[in-house]
């Protein structure tokens, strides 16, 4: 840990907090993160010439594993042509044409730079598309950090106490109410006082950000009735579970069809991209189709769009989300096993390339029952694991995540890793 313990000094006095993103930060579960050399397939390497099996993945991002062959060479191919124009290209036709090709409803869609940006560019749409103020989302869950959003937020927001932040104006607060994931009574009854002022329900459709929390049957399918029959509109975040639960994302995996979607992580195969999109009545509204403003500069970056078609390439290959979830579900079953053996308390849930584990016996259904985990404990297990040489988050409320570069072998030497850890923890 010496060179990483040096640079994380170095970064304390020049980034607040030494990390450019909190849930990197090691306030959680004690300790100072490793400050990563480089990764591939299923590893990571630190500056002091530690391996590591990785779980987090770049949160999601990489779903091939880390420096995926064609992924590195389309962004090398591409880096020789340029690194941006501020013009449009092909390849940003070819990665709109592939996304409204595999993503249901989505008839149009805008590439930005984040997940942040889509999320604050679908709700600024559905604002001006309905003429209403509201957005209603639900606690813990996590849509990036623009104002509106950080309400009753997940992720960094809630590991380090801050759910919604000091900075943004109560008044503009307000205009977001929030209810309980997995409660569509609370939903309906948000409807019953307040229904002609809400633009927009916005979800993750499985909940990523508080540890990974599925939903319930029906839920989903509620909150688009409700939605439909108060003539708001029904966003899906699906910056997370975009390509990751299936490939069509978790409206495929579950049946419903949301107005507007917004996309990150993959569709970007690790270069910082997001993209948003749906219904083309509502897409025609965008600038400069239409008068609702969005743009940037680096919008559609060649890197960028040729790392995602890269990895949108091999993931639409056939039988990829199969194997996905079959070594998602082979990770959950081994850590089950060890913390069985071990009489720890524990629960797991998984879908597609994303899962959780919970030091409780029953898998949570909602953020009450998240924050019932046992935060010290999992700060004892989270040590344990990476000192075995264990990746995950290090926080008890997000997700993890498996590429296509986690075999059979790297599951299994997780589990005997993972047996150790659990005894010690
Ligand atoms: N929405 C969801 C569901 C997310 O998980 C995240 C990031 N983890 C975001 C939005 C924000 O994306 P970004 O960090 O790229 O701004």
């Amino acid at each position: 840990m010496q060179h990483s313990r040096k640079l994380f000094e170095r970064a304390l006095a020049v980034i607040p907090g030494g990390v450019n993103s909190p849930v990197r930060a090691f306030g959680a579960v004690g300790g100072q993160p490793p400050f990563i050399a480089e990764a591939h397939g299923a590893r990571l390497r630190d500056v002091d010439g530690t391996d590591y099996i990785d779980y987090v993945c770049s949160w999601g991002a990489v779903i091939l594993g880390h420096a995926a062959p064609t992924v590195v060479q389309a962004v090398q191919a591409a880096a020789a042509r340029g690194l941006s124009y501020g013009a449009p290209t092909g390849a940003e036709v070819e990665l709109a044409e592939t996304l409204c090709r595999l993503v249901p409803g989505m008839a149009q869609v805008r590439l930005v730079n984040s997940g942040t940006e889509a999320t604050m560019s679908a709700i600024r749409l559905a604002r001006a598309a309905t003429g209403r103020k509201l957005l209603v989302k639900f606690a813990g869950c996590y849509h990036g950090h623009a104002d509106s959003l950080l309400v009753n937020a997940g992720s960094g927001a809630l590991t380090f106490g801050v759910p919604s932040s000091p900075g943004v104006p109560p008044e503009l607060a307000a205009l977001t109410l929030s209810a309980p994931y997995n409660d569509l009574a609370a939903v309906e009854a948000l409807f019953a006082q307040r229904g002609a002022d809400i633009a927009a329900v916005i979800v993750e459709p499985v909940a990523g950000n508080m540890g990974c929390v599925l939903p319930q049957p029906g839920f989903l399918q509620g909150l688009r009735r409700a939605c439909d029959a108060h003539g708001a509109l029904l966003i899906f975040d699906e910056v997370m579970t975009g390509f990751r639960v299936a490939l069509g994302g978790a409206q495929a995996r579950f049946g419903v069809t949301a107005d507007l979607v917004t996309l990150g992580k993959v569709i970007g195969g690790g270069l910082p991209v997001g993209a948003y999109g749906g219904r083309a009545d509502l897409m025609a509204q965008m600038a400069p189709a239409g008068p609702v403003y969005q743009a940037g500069t680096l919008s559609g970056n060649p890197l960028a769009t040729a790392a995602g078609l890269a990895t949108l390439a091999l993931v639409q290959q056939p039988g990829f989300y199969e194997r996905l979830e079959a070594t998602a579900a082979a990770l959950t079953a081994g850590l089950q096993a060890a913390a069985d053996a071990a009489g720890v308390p524990f629960s797991t849930v998984h879908v597609g390339g994303m899962f959780g584990f919970f030091l409780r016996d029953t898998a949570p259904r909602d953020l009450a029952e998240a924050q019932q985990a046992d935060v010290a404990r999992f700060g004892r297990l989270f040590r344990a694991l990476l000192g075995e040489g264990l990746n995950f988050a290090p926080s008890a409320f997000e997700a993890g995540f498996v590429t296509a570069a986690h075999d059979a072998a790297t599951i299994e030497a997780t589990i005997a890793r993972a047996r150790r850890a659990f005894a010690a923890a």
